[in-house]
């Protein structure tokens, strides 16, 4: 069905101002403080609100005649995020400052920012050990990390650098620690070294291995209070955080006076924007879908439980205490956390979720888990796997099944000393041929930037990933920073 805006839908025109020249887009806007007529606003540049004639660009393709109309779209924006996750506001934030100018809102779907992964986490400040040398992730996570320290110390987040031990319990374990010393060493990790029984005891006394790596750089940090202090930012510097706005379409638009344009629908408004960067998570594929890009590839959610460790038993674990990875999944394997607050959280561990969004152990959601099962690259990732995945689940299931686990690094925990904690799930990007998209994936379309697939470290290297995002959406929105100005 063609979609068309119609006229007169009750609301006041002022109008069909064009689309602000590139170099005036500030020239439209008025601060605003407070609530608008369309949602919870909280203070920031808004454009005017109008009438916009547009015109419906996939049916102009098609048939030549196009679908117009004019519509009720109160608000235009040079870039409209989808996302207040840590890499929308990241996005959001970099762009600002590069092109301090443009008009900008963060479209976020719940009632505040960070309320899934970013806010569901480890909170770990991961040093770029584990990640082939060269990809996104190894280049982005040490940048960001080093950025992230900057950040935190500025606006006086607590932060720690407690180091990590990667731990190698058996003999197995041994090839793959040298493995991932040689990645270490090629990423640049500093300080990296490797220990025996003796030096793992000095700095975890309670913990036994045969050999580990030692990774002092790797931190905590609260990735919740990050993502405030970024949306802080945001609003002084005139982005608009609208947040209960859940994006429903993704419309492209073009005709006079407006442009080429993305119409963004929500259940209140229409935008239009210049450009979009869709940074939606455990959503992104539904996301890119929606603009005709869903690709080859699939979310495909993992939840990971945690277990919080009773006040007496936290002086069993002083830092970080990993286990060797497998490199065919790089996220099994439960580990401990010490939390800033003082807590230390173990686990989680991975298993396949059937709710994108929920956090509890039996969350069901009809919608994701069909889409899950109907997506032929799970089938062909499990199927090699079904005794690893068994056996993840079985831990999920049985208290003792988990603490045995974690007794293999730590040996005095005892069934009493865990307590549920909350849950986190993972977005992560499956290929059709069941592949594991393991780097940091990008989409691009015409007027539109899409984050395809942001797994950890993605937290860490939030603020290198954003700078990336912004120098692209420079060049590809054609948008005004003061040196091209
Ligand atoms: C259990 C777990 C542990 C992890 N541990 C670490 C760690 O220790 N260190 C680390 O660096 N990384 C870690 N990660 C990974 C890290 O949390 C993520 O990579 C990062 O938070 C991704 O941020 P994001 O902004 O892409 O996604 P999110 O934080 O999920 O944000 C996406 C946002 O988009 C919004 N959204 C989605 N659809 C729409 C829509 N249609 N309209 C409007 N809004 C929409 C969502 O509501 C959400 O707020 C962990 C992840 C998990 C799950």
């Amino acid at each position: 069905m063609r979609w068309r805006v119609y006229a007169g839908a009750g609301r006041g025109w002022i109008g069909a101002p064009p689309l602000p020249p590139r170099s005036v887009a500030p020239c439209a806007a008025r601060h605003a403080v407070g609530r608008s007529t369309t949602g919870r606003v909280t203070a920031g540049r808004v454009t005017r609100p109008g009438a916009y004639r547009v015109r419906d660009a996939q049916a102009e393709r098609r048939d030549g005649s196009g679908d117009e109309g004019w519509g009720p779209v109160t608000e235009r924006y040079d870039v409209v995020v989808i996302g207040g996750g840590i890499v929308g506001l990241a996005t959001a934030r970099a762009l600002l400052e590069r092109a301090p100018a443009i008009s900008l809102a963060i479209l976020e779907k719940e009632t505040d920012v960070a309320m899934h992964q970013t806010g569901r986490n480890s909170g770990v400040m991961h040093s770029g050990l584990y990640y082939r040398p060269g990809s996104l992730k190894a280049r982005l996570c040490r940048q960001g990390k080093a950025e992230l320290e900057r950040f935190a110390d500025t606006h006086g987040i607590p932060r720690e650098r407690t180091g990590k031990l990667v731990v190698a319990v058996e003999q197995a374990d041994l090839p793959r620690l040298a493995d991932l010393e040689s990645r270490g060493r090629a990423n640049g990790i500093e300080g990296l070294q490797r220990v025996g029984p003796e030096r793992i005891r000095e700095i975890e006394p309670h913990v036994r291995g045969l050999a580990a790596l030692w990774v002092p750089e790797t931190g905590i940090i609260d990735y919740r209070q990050v993502s405030v202090a970024l949306a802080d930012e945001i609003r002084a510097a005139g982005g608009r955080i609208l947040t209960d706005h859940r994006v429903t379409a993704l419309r492209r638009v073009s005709g006079s006076p407006t442009g080429r344009a993305w119409l963004v629908s929500t259940p209140r408004d229409p935008f239009l924007a210049r450009g979009v960067i869709a940074c939606a998570g455990l959503q992104s594929d539904r996301v890119a879908a929606m603009t005709g890009h869903a690709g080859r590839e699939r979310i495909v959610p993992f939840r990971g439980d945690y277990y919080h460790l009773r006040p007496a038993a936290r002086p069993l674990v002083r830092g970080l205490v990993y286990p060797v990875p497998d490199p065919a999944f790089p996220f099994l394997g439960v580990h401990f956390t010490r939390r800033p607050d003082g807590e230390v959280w173990a686990g989680p561990n991975a298993v396949p979720a059937f709710a994108r969004e929920g956090y509890r152990r039996l969350a069901f959601s009809p919608r994701d888990a069909a889409a899950s099962l109907a997506w032929p690259g799970l089938w062909r990732m499990a199927l090699p796997y079904v005794r690893t995945g068994l056996a993840e689940m079985w831990r999920d299931a049985s208290r003792t099944a988990f603490l045995r686990a974690l007794q293999r690094y730590v040996p005095e925990l005892r069934a009493g000393d865990l307590e549920f904690g909350p849950s986190g799930v993972r977005a992560q990007s499956l290929a059709i041929d069941g592949r594991l998209v393991d780097d940091f994936s990008l989409g691009e379309g015409d007027g539109i930037l899409h984050v395809r697939n942001a797994p950890s470290p993605a937290a860490t290297a939030s603020l290198a990933i954003g700078r990336m995002l912004a120098e692209r959406a420079i060049d590809r929105f054609e948008l005004p920073t003061p040196e091209r100005a």
